[in-house]
């Protein structure tokens, strides 16, 4: 763990102390780097993998002899990645270092016998000599923290990461991590934002918090448990984590793990204080498999509401999912509830779409 602002030097001071150059197979082994790019976001905006993560990696790697370098990565659906790659900045770190980056939404994909699961994986990330999983340390409107393991699911082709939510998310996420192995994790913890994995509010230091900081870990399990516990959370509110134990991913005993601090925060606080805004808007709708760019924007224009002081009480929750394909109800948004008396079409329709549609329709 290293805290600071020289994002570039933390990260090449970490990798030097993980040593990770002398678990990579030779000079021509193909490294791949997998940032999170769910959505086009300035990193600062507390959703997207920062740049500085990816430029540090490569300085080390390049120092180290290494050149066969490929950063991979697809944005969630509805969101281009194309356009997620220039606003995270990553044409420049591409430019920059000669290194090519792949849209994993273009890439062929096959399926894998995930543990009893069968799960489609893009091949060119499968076909890596040694993966680096760069995730955002954030909050998921749906499965209350997401990092290392999560951040595997950029990895699937898009028709793929729709039928997870059909799924529930927590068991296909945890099986993906038996066949997806990331070789090391770099965790981006700089200002993800607490609550919405696509940010807009991102958590960088106040009285309470000091997040400036970037992590190396070796266990995806261990990672995130590490996680849940930083963010006030019990590793039990996020059930993938448990699944993927089982699965023998790795482990979730924090009090087992050796935390090496290659320095000290300048406020002496690793705990995050969580709002439970999440919690309290989420009270307003009925989810049923819903895709998280969805139930994002959902989440979203209820809170602008809030804010506005226009939420106010209703009779009806506001239905939201693929499991409402087909069915009849009183209000819904997304194309999926399209047989209710009211609904908002859209696939997934944008979070101002829903709010202006909640201030005229919601009942
Ligand atoms: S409308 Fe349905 S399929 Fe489309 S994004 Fe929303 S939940 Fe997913």
């Amino acid at each position: 763990m290293i805290h600071g602002t020289d994002y570039i030097s933390m990260v090449k001071e970490l990798l030097e102390k993980a040593d990770i150059a002398s678990e990579i197979p030779g000079p021509d082994a193909e490294i791949v780097l997998k940032p999170n790019l769910v959505t086009d976001s300035d990193p600062s905006r507390g959703a997207t993998t920062h740049p500085e993560l990816l430029a540090g990696t490569i300085e080390y790697l390049k120092e180290h002899g290494f050149r066969n370098i490929v950063i991979m990565e697809s944005s969630w659906v509805g969101c281009v990645t194309e356009y997620a790659f220039k606003a995270a900045g990553y044409d420049s770190v591409c430019r920059k270092y000669d290194v090519p980056f792949v849209d994993l939404q273009k890439d062929s994909s096959r399926e894998y016998d995930c543990a009893g699961m069968k799960i489609r994986i893009c091949d060119r990330p499968m076909k890596a000599d040694y993966l680096i999983n760069m995730p955002v340390l954030k909050g998921h409107c749906q499965t209350t923290v997401t990092c290392a393991l999560k951040n595997l699911k950029g990895i699937i082709p898009n028709a793929e990461k729709r039928r997870f939510h059909t799924l529930g998310l927590h068991k296909p996420i945890a099986h993906l991590s038996v066949k997806a192995k990331d070789s090391f994790i770099l965790v981006d913890n700089i200002c993800g934002d607490l609550d919405f994995e696509e940010g807009g509010n991102p958590v960088q230091m106040d009285r309470i918090v000091q997040m400036d900081r970037i992590l190396g870990v070796w266990d995806p399990v261990l990672c995130d448990a590490f996680v849940c516990e930083s963010m006030g959370y019990e590793v039990d509110d996020v059930p993938y984590i448990r699944m993927a134990e089982k699965l023998g991913v790795g482990s979730a005993d924090t009090s087992g793990a050796e935390i090496l601090r290659l320095n000290e925060p300048s406020v002496k606080s690793s705990r995050f204080r969580m709002t439970g805004r999440v919690k309290r808007l989420a009270q307003n709708t009925d989810p049923q498999d819903a895709c998280s760019a969805c139930y994002g924007s959902l989440i979203h224009a209820l809170n602008r509401m809030s804010e506005d002081g226009t939420l106010g009480k209703h009779r009806n929750r506001i239905a939201i999912g693929q499991g409402y394909k087909g069915k009849s109800g009183e209000i819904g948004v997304g194309q999926c509830t399209s047989c209710f008396k009211k609904t908002l079409k859209g696939c997934p329709p944008k979070a101002s779409e829903i709010r202006a549609f909640l201030e005229d329709e919601w009942d």
